[in-house]
């Protein structure tokens, strides 16, 4: 029998399925999804969030986790599931955190729907901007793109999403100073992990890789360090468990993103993927086992403190301040 349109069942219950994982043979519907994903979420953070035995106690108030969040459908779920994971524990502060980078017409629709559902759900959102920072908003970077790459030799080439990540860390670094978080969670997915083990080994760039979240193991000193609980989730995962679970999320894409190489990385990764499912969770692997070596030869670590700003960097005058007098 052949049927243009297959229709398949979940694996664990009659109902339609709405997504198939390759890499295990499952069909699941939204409901068996979204299980499967919260699972997935409490088996990392049980691994990445190591909590003080009585915070109240031992620290004189709850532990506190900055959940970086933009509108998008990834940070969506992420904070839907610590919420519901950790949020009824009296030990346990989560407070939402959003970085508006200055893009018109995308930012806003999508800081609107971060902080729908944050009000939906009940947790405090704090939100900070590029000019908070006295870095300019990312419409005004790639305006004088052109002008900074003439006058400067190192930022030739460069693309907006280069100063905007680097201006964005700092924006979380920020927040979680001023809320005083204990640790920052981001919304990084499987292919976004897979993606940045990928372009780190093919830059040569093992101890980035090393240094990629979770610091659970490793932290470096004077950041609140980073966990990624859904780092062992696809992105297509994510993404229908989000809409399964009717969330608030923003749908459109950055009109300044670009990077090409991020973009040829997230090719090559669907396609190898494709050819023999479970290679994200492969190459995930392999950075987690390059980082137990990098622990295990004790290798001294590089990072100072920025003689401008002081905040932690792996070069005498960190990135973002070098960046930040290019635009003065
Ligand atoms: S796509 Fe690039 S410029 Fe746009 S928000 Fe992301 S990092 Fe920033
Ligand atoms: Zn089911
Ligand atoms: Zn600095």
């Amino acid at each position: 029998m052949s049927v243009a349109l297959e229709v398949h069942t979940c694996s664990r219950c009659d109902r339609e399925s709405l997504i198939y994982q390759p890499y295990s043979g499952l069909h699941l519907c939204g409901t068996h999804l979204v299980e499967s994903v919260r699972k997935r979420v409490s088996k990392s953070l049980r691994k990445q969030l190591i909590l003080p035995k009585n915070s109240i106690k031992s620290i004189g108030r709850p532990f506190r986790v900055l959940i970086a969040i933009s509108g998008g459908k990834d940070s969506a779920i992420l904070l839907y599931f610590l919420h519901s994971i950790l949020g009824s524990r009296r030990d346990v502060e989560l407070i939402a955190g959003v970085v508006d980078e200055g893009i018109d017409g995308y930012r806003s629709p999508s800081i609107d729907c971060a902080e729908e559902l944050c009000s939906m759900i009940g947790v405090q959102f704090e939100r900070i901007s590029y000019p908070d920072l006295s870095f300019p908003e990312m419409d005004n970077v790639v305006e004088s793109l052109p002008k900074i790459s003439e006058n400067n030799f190192e930022a030739k080439g460069m693309m907006p999403c280069s100063f905007c990540g680097v201006f964005r860390r700092q924006g979380l670094n920020s927040l979680a100073n001023r809320i005083g978080a204990d640790v920052m969670a981001l919304g990084h997915n499987l292919d976004d992990v897979a993606q940045s083990v990928l372009m780190n080994l093919q830059k040569g760039e093992v101890d980035r890789t090393a240094r990629l979240a979770p610091h659970t193991t490793q932290p470096i000193e004077g950041l609140a360090p980073r966990i990624v609980p859904l780092r062992w989730i696809p992105e297509q995962e994510i993404h229908a468990a989000a809409i399964h679970l009717n969330l608030p999320i923003h749908h459109g894409d950055c009109p300044h993103a670009g990077g090409a190489m991020r973009q040829r990385s997230r090719e090559i990764i669907a396609t190898i993927e494709k050819d023999i499912p479970g290679s994200r969770h492969g190459l995930v692997q392999s950075m987690d086992r390059i980082r137990e070596l990098a622990i295990d030869s004790k290798n001294p670590s590089s990072i100072q403190s920025c003689q401008r700003c002081g905040e932690p960097t792996s070069r005498p005058v960190c990135q973002s301040c070098t960046m930040k007098e290019w635009f003065e």
